[in-house]
């Protein structure tokens, strides 16, 4: 069978490209081995426009997210389904000087996009939050798990369930050649599978381990919190809390040392008990050394490409990125030098 791109992965990369592939007339096929622990199915699925300890802007934020909620949303149109909560985040302040700090921002123009408003007293009894904090719009969260099963459905004559195994691949004259395939190019999408590919070995992936709870306790506000951990509501008073960084161990096995220091930043934020803990699981980012993506071909084979390495932000960096990466690949647009594998070519 003739198509136009194999593309080797459905975590939220792989079906965002593919989506607007598909969107833009061609042929694909997706081979997807699912797994629960695949970065995509265990994210918190949280978009933020100011991120870190330092509670800065986070890179690129003017570009990608404007980009958010029409993609997600296109995308629940096209399958019927709900996915995307669009819902502020309140971050409490930790000093008096950062309540002054994010005081002088609220006339910057800069921030103004994304601040709702700052609080300079506590917003809640139920909240460790002295000296107020800022509460941010143009935020919210996706549920992947539900978008990447409504997704399977949509593309149930392009995906191919089972592991993609490349010492099947050959290059043929002008295609690409995988069982009965004939590709006139391969995609990359696989997360941490793409270390193991001979194509594609030579980047410097940083994998990092997450562990994240979901727990029973009171307290529902209609915003999502954050501050040394998350705390989203997800109904009936179960929240989703988290998540840890761990780049030493990466074993997919749940940590007692993850639970309770995700429980301890819990304390530190909210005065109410955990009254029971629903679940705990863990996953591993596929993030990279420079902490930016991989996109782009391949430097001397022919129609191989790698769209990969969305770190702890696939949500917010996957929209505005996968439209970089069809412009690339159907019209041989240049890809930022920033985000662009070339920077590692020395590396082979
Ligand atoms: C605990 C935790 C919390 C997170 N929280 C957030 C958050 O709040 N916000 C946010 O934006 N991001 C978050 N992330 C990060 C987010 O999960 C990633 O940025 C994003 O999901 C990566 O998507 P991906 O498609 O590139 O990779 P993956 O989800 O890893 O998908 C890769 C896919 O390729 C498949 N694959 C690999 N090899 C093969 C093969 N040989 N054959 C067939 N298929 C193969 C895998 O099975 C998988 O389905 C979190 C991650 C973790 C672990």
């Amino acid at each position: 069978m003739e198509i136009d791109f194999l593309l080797i992965g459905q975590g939220l990369a792989g079906t965002a490209l593919a989506y607007r592939l598909k969107q833009a007339g061609k042929k694909i096929r997706i081979i997807d081995q699912p797994g629960a622990n695949n970065s995509s199915r265990i994210a918190a699925g949280l978009f933020n426009p100011v991120t870190g300890r330092k509670m800065v802007k986070t890179w690129k934020a003017d570009a990608l997210f404007p980009v958010i909620n029409p993609f997600y949303q296109e995308m629940e149109s096209v399958t019927g389904s709900r996915f995307l909560t669009e819902i502020a985040i309140y971050r409490p302040f930790l000093t008096i000087e950062e309540q002054n700090e994010w005081m002088g921002h609220s006339a910057d123009p800069g921030f103004t996009a994304y601040m709702k408003k700052i609080y300079s007293e506590s917003q809640s009894g139920f909240l460790k939050d002295p000296y107020g904090g800022v509460m941010l719009h143009n935020s919210g969260w996706l549920n992947i798990n539900k978008l990447l099963d409504a997704m399977t459905s949509y593309f149930k004559e392009e995906l191919i369930l089972g592991k993609f195994d490349e010492n099947l691949l050959s290059c043929e004259d002008d295609y690409w050649s995988y069982r009965e395939l004939k590709a006139k190019a391969i995609v990359y999408c696989n997360g941490l599978g793409a270390m193991n590919s001979r194509f594609f070995n030579f980047l410097p992936f940083a994998p990092v381990k997450g562990e994240i709870l979901e727990v029973k306790q009171e307290f529902t506000p209609d915003y999502i919190v954050n501050r040394g951990v998350f705390r989203v509501h997800l109904g009936n008073g179960i929240h989703r809390v988290g998540s840890t960084y761990t780049k030493h161990d990466l074993d997919v096995g749940a940590t007692d040392s993850a639970k309770t220091e995700i429980l301890e930043k819990l304390t530190d934020l909210v005065r109410l008990p955990v009254e029971k803990i629903i679940s705990h699981k863990t996953g591993i980012r596929p993030a990279t050394r420079d902490r930016k993506p991989f996109l782009g071909k391949h430097p001397t084979e022919e129609s191989v490409y790698i769209f990969n390495g969305f770190g702890a932000k696939g949500v917010s960096l996957i929209p505005y990125f996968s439209e970089l990466m069809v412009e690339h690949l159907l019209n041989g647009n240049a890809i930022d030098s920033e985000v662009g594998i070339a920077r590692y070519f020395n590396y082979i």
